[in-house]
């Protein structure tokens, strides 16, 4: 984003124009819906410009721009259709620190006008940086069109009526309550009864929802994937979409959190002051406290939440507290990482199982069906194996495994840093202090890295040298 958007108050402000033709009468229409004091400069002003200083509308100087004319103006405008004429004007209000926009001068101006629809107070500015200006208007036509003319109108009696909505638990019924007002019953009332309609619509609308339950919140178990965010359901994004409040683990990556509802309060729970693991009690505390205030919650949590997520704790609380819920699935990081190895989690002739294990739990290593683990064959994705490493090579071998059955590090899987450490049984642990890997590993007892993938990247990793 190259040009930042703001709305720039313009009371008691000026607004300088050189300009006497079209050009300069198109950005007068604009900007005479603020309360900006406009002066505007022209040798040769046209008939519509006189009619306008006539009215007192603008303050009209019929001459060519001076040194000094725009001393203290918020913002300039080089109007004059005339390249040498609008340098030279523009230079002179950059000199008198106005913002410059020359007309029809994308690069030599330092801010744009958007293609604005208004609906007082109500303004929607949309800009495409001068990509697409066609495009710009097939937005501004398609909302025209959408957003009813007294919309502006509403959100004026609106405004006055937010004390009392303020009666209304935060989120979601606060947000019913006013897109029924605004969509639905305030344009109606509007057409049929004026000003009045509105106010009793209001009145009447308020009743109405104050008298829902109070329950309305619920919560979603949602599943944020490993780290790409194309890699989210559809669920998912119409769940941040429209969530409240996103509480969300410390694995959730950037790019994910920026996909909820712009108003959404976020709530990290993997920062400190939750602490690492015993804070549990305070994460079902925070999903609760906004739920029950009608909130809609959405708990992401990375990969899929029901695989080593600690989700039925937190479905427990949720459900003692009588708060709706339900569970959207993500893509597990296994998933991920045996995509980033080009192979497949089973295999005819290789495993008719895979198990999903963790490295360690809350007591500290996880203990296993070892023996049944070190059969030949088979297969086991290791969730937090990391600081595991050591202790699963040695119990794999002391249950009389193969050191030479493969094993596969997949870092970061699915995200442009993803990283593969082959190793096998023997070597693993001597291979994850040899590569130190950082980010979030799954580690995949019983399989190795498809050659050819492997080869291929090796390959290219060569070639970019
Ligand atoms: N519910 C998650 C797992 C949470 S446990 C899921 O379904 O994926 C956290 C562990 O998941 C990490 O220690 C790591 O082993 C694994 N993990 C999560 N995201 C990962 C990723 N992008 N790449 C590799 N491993 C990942």
């Amino acid at each position: 984003m190259q040009h930042f958007p703001i709305f720039l108050n313009l009371r008691g402000r000026t607004v300088v124009l050189s300009g006497g033709g079209e050009a300069a009468l198109a950005k007068l229409r604009l900007l005479m819906k603020t309360e900006a004091t406009l002066r505007v400069f022209a040798a040769e002003p046209c008939d519509d410009l006189r009619t306008l200083a006539a009215d007192g509308r603008i303050a009209l100087a019929e001459r060519a721009l001076q040194p000094g004319d725009v001393t203290g103006a918020a913002l300039f405008y080089a109007a004059d259709e005339d390249a040498d004429e609008d340098a030279r004007t523009a230079a002179i209000a950059d000199a008198e620190g106005a913002l410059v926009n020359i007309v029809d001068n994308l690069e030599d101006s330092q801010f744009i006008t958007p293609a604005i629809v208004d609906r007082d107070p109500v303004t929607v500015a949309i800009g495409t940086e001068g990509a697409a200006p066609v495009l710009a208007r097939a937005i501004k036509r398609d909302l025209e069109e959408r957003l009813p003319p007294v919309l502006g109108l509403l959100a004026k009696i609106g405004k006055l009526f937010r004390p009392a909505a303020e009666r209304l638990p935060m989120g979601r019924a606060r947000r019913d309550f006013w897109a029924d007002y605004y969509f639905d019953a305030g344009p109606r009332a509007y057409e049929a009864e004026g000003e009045d309609g509105a106010n009793a619509a209001l009145e009447d609308l308020l009743d109405r929802h104050l008298s829902r339950s109070a329950q309305d919140g619920h919560v979603d178990f949602v599943g944020a994937g490993p780290g790409d965010p194309e890699l989210l359901t559809l669920k998912a994004r119409v769940a941040l979409d429209k969530a409240d409040v996103v509480i969300h683990d410390r694995l959730v990556a950037p790019e994910i959190l920026e996909l909820a509802r712009r108003e959404a309060l976020l709530v990290d729970v993997g920062k400190t002051g939750f602490g690492p693991s015993a804070a549990q009690d305070d994460i079902n505390a925070a999903i609760i406290e906004h739920a029950s205030q009608g909130a809609h919650v959405v708990r992401l949590k990375s990969g899929d939440p029901t695989v080593f997520g600690r989700l039925d704790e937190e479905i427990e609380a949720v459900e003692a507290a009588g708060v709706a819920w339900r569970i959207v699935p993500g893509i597990t990081a296994a998933s991920a990482a045996i995509a980033g190895l080009g192979q497949s989690l089973t295999k005819r002739e290789r495993n008719s199982s895979v198990r999903f294990m963790t490295g360690h739990d809350m007591k500290g290593f996880a203990e296993q069906d070892w023996r049944a683990l070190a059969r030949p064959g088979e297969v086991a994705a290791v969730y937090m194996g990391k600081r595991a490493a050591r202790f699963v090579q040695g119990r794999l071998m002391m249950h009389g495994a193969d050191p030479a059955t493969p094993v596969s590090f997949v870092e970061n899987a699915s995200r442009p840093d993803q990283r593969v450490v082959e190793a096998t049984l023997g070597d693993m642990a001597d291979a994850l202090s040899d590569t130190p890997l950082d980010g979030p590993v799954l580690t995949f007892y019983g399989i190795a890295p498809r050659r050819a993938r492997a080869e291929a990247a090796a390959f290219e990793q060569e070639m970019a040298l």
